[in-house]
């Protein structure tokens, strides 16, 4: 029988993500709202791995089921580091990514390409029933571009230009940004605990 795995986000772009990079598990991935789950959590820690852990440690304490929780955000030198936790509410509760890139670009707009550096961060939780919860991370840099291009990924990806692919990651093919890309760094140390918790 195939283990079930809950993904705790409500955002398809990461769910869509996730699932793919670890499509090579026998593993069922379920979305919150596929595992009767409506209640989102309030990200209240003050670091990528705290409100991963949260997040994992709420679904899986509500399903009693194995849970993966992802928390990452977009760290901009010339911002000090900001949106980083608050890149989902960086211009507001409700805006959404094009509103989201106008903001970044504004503030950008009179900083010259090489100090434009920039990383994507992510934090990866497992918890399962009768485990100690774990977490693990993955980062990926970048510069923030001029302008958005390409259609792929989601949130930031059409803004953050990868020197060593020369495009964004938005422009990347899925398979070259599922192995590159913060998130995938990330989850290729998950899968590792994952395949030790499928042996046992
Ligand atoms: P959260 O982890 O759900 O809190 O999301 C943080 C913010 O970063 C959201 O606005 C996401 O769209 C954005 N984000 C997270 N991962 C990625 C990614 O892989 N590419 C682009 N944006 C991302």
């Amino acid at each position: 029988m195939t283990a079930k795995l809950i993904i705790a986000s409500n955002n398809a772009g990461k769910i869509k993500e996730i699932a793919e990079i670890l499509g090579d598990l026998p593993l069922d991935c379920l979305s919150l709202k596929e595992a009767g789950i409506s209640q989102e959590v309030v990200e209240t820690g003050d670091t990528y791995a705290a409100n991963a852990l949260l997040k994992a440690i709420a679904a899986c304490r509500e399903a009693n089921l194995p849970t993966l929780g992802d928390d990452s955000g977009l760290e901009v030198d010339a911002l000090g580091g900001r949106p980083g936790l608050y890149s989902a509410r960086y211009a507001g509760p409700n805006a959404g990514n094009a509103e989201r890139w106008a903001k970044l670009l504004s503030e950008l707009k009179d900083v010259e390409w090489e100090k434009r550096t920039a990383r994507f961060r992510c934090a990866v939780a497992l918890a399962a029933p009768g485990r100690e919860p774990q977490v693990v991370e993955g980062a990926c840099e970048g510069i923030i571009a001029f302008a958005p291009r390409g259609s792929g990924g989601f949130g930031y990806d059409p803004l953050f230009f990868m020197p060593d692919h020369n495009c964004t990651m938005a422009e990347l093919p899925k398979e070259v940004k599922n192995r590159v890309s913060h998130r995938a760094r990330a989850l290729q140390k998950a899968k590792m605990l994952l395949m030790e918790w499928l042996r046992e």
